[in-house]
């Protein structure tokens, strides 16, 4: 079997098709229907005489890592893709693939913890500097070129707040500079928008989140051109961050099912956050699929889907929210989102707990602010549940 980590792509085929056949080379009498974990980390191969590339485990090329990440590809609608070992491998190999010591980066202040972490205090030790802006000030992106930037990195929709800022400005800087324009869109996935159709370079996402779906692996992946994805693959063989054969399968069988879960997610959490509007103690619900969100007009443009988060802030505050989440009973008190069961979280003990409570507020993260990660559980369900403890709560 041969498969590359380049998909053609069939334009005549949907998100669902392309989730469930994409990236299976052999439908062959005899084949079997779900391909074979392969654990070998290495493969027979005496010379270049022999007709095949070099295979070993850590070049990404493995069998399980190349059908997966051909359906990624497939499904971004990109010419090629590249599964690794987590979300941060995915984000760092992207941006070391693109800069060197004296380049600069142009980034959005709405980062993942652990991307902000990495602008503001690693790769300055490597000389690359990042330059955060406001991502809802449309020319804030073109005043923070320098004629050394080589990235623009955006990240839609944001945590824990769900902000979804229009790509366009930051698309336009990134052209301008002749640099790569770089999205984290673990929170939207490929089944609510294509990023590389809105002019996307590199699409990044977390894989642990919404791709795999279960909460039982840790992967990241990033989609785009060919020779993108060569240079991505050239660092990750570099600094070791290939996926697991086995994540990499587990990664696959769960991406099967990805437009199933994120039509589910998105009709719950919508309905979970029109009614969270109505809920005595809960002063704020969050979500782009309201009309009162700051960027439902942009979300609703650019997205084919709201998305499975909601946040909600509890009148109680700090006290109440924690109440709220040690008093849930089906929705468990976890970080992470994008799997199949409900899991709350307060950015104060989490992502933001670094910050003081003025920052938070400031980022709109207020003491009783809760994230929500919607899972498939029955609505009725849920909202028995999330009564049962906003009522303790207050
Ligand atoms: C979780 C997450 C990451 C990091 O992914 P890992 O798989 O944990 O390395 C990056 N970006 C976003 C938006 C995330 O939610």
């Amino acid at each position: 079997m041969t498969i590359t980590r380049q998909e053609k792509v069939n334009t005549a085929r949907g998100a669902a098709t392309e989730a469930v056949h994409a990236g299976h080379p052999d439908a062959r009498p005899g084949q079997p229907v779900v391909a074979p974990i392969v654990r070998s980390s290495t493969f027979h191969w005496a010379g270049p005489d022999d007709g095949t590339d070099l295979l070993y485990s850590r070049y990404g090329n493995n069998p399980n890592q190349l059908s997966v990440a051909a359906k990624i590809a497939a499904l971004e609608g990109t010419e090629a893709a590249l599964a690794l070992a987590s979300g941060m491998a995915a984000i760092s190999m992207t941006l070391l693939s693109a800069t060197g010591a004296g380049d600069h980066i142009v980034a959005s202040r709405h980062l993942y913890g652990a991307t902000h972490a990495l602008l503001s205090g690693e790769l300055p030790r490597r000389g690359i500097v990042t330059t955060f802006v406001d991502p809802g000030d449309p020319d804030a992106w073109g005043a923070a070129l320098t004629p050394r930037t080589r990235v623009v990195l955006i990240e839609l929709p944001t945590n824990p707040t769900l902000r979804v800022f229009d790509i366009g400005p930051a698309r336009d800087a990134a052209s301008s500079a002749g640099a790569l324009l770089a999205a984290d869109m673990t929170f939207a996935t490929p089944i609510n928008i294509r990023a590389a159709d809105h002019g996307v370079d590199a699409v990044i996402h977390s894989a642990t989140k919404y791709l795999g779906g279960h909460s039982d692996l840790i992967a990241g992946a990033v989609a785009g051109s060919a020779a993108l994805i060569d240079r991505v693959a050239k660092m990750m063989k570099l600094y070791g961050g290939s996926i697991d054969p086995q994540a990499a399968w587990l990664l696959e069988r769960g991406i099967r099912t990805l437009p199933a879960r994120m039509d589910r997610h998105n009709r719950t959490a919508q309905a979970l956050a029109e009614w969270f509007t109505g809920v005595d103690g809960v002063s704020e619900v969050v979500h782009p699929g309201l009309p009162d969100h700051p960027d439902h007009e942009c979300a609703a443009r650019m997205l084919r889907g709201f998305g499975g988060m909601v946040s909600i802030v509890l009148e109680g505050g700090a006290g109440a929210a924690d109440r709220f989440c040690s008093n849930l009973t089906l929705a468990a008190a976890a970080p992470s989102l994008g799997g199949v069961e409900t899991l709350v979280s307060q950015p104060r003990h989490t992502s933001h707990a670094d910050l003081s409570r003025a920052a938070r507020e400031d980022l709109g993260i207020p003491d009783g602010f809760v994230r929500i990660s919607v899972g498939l559980e029955d609505l009725e369900d849920l909202k028995a549940d999330f009564a049962a403890a906003v009522a303790s709560a207050v």
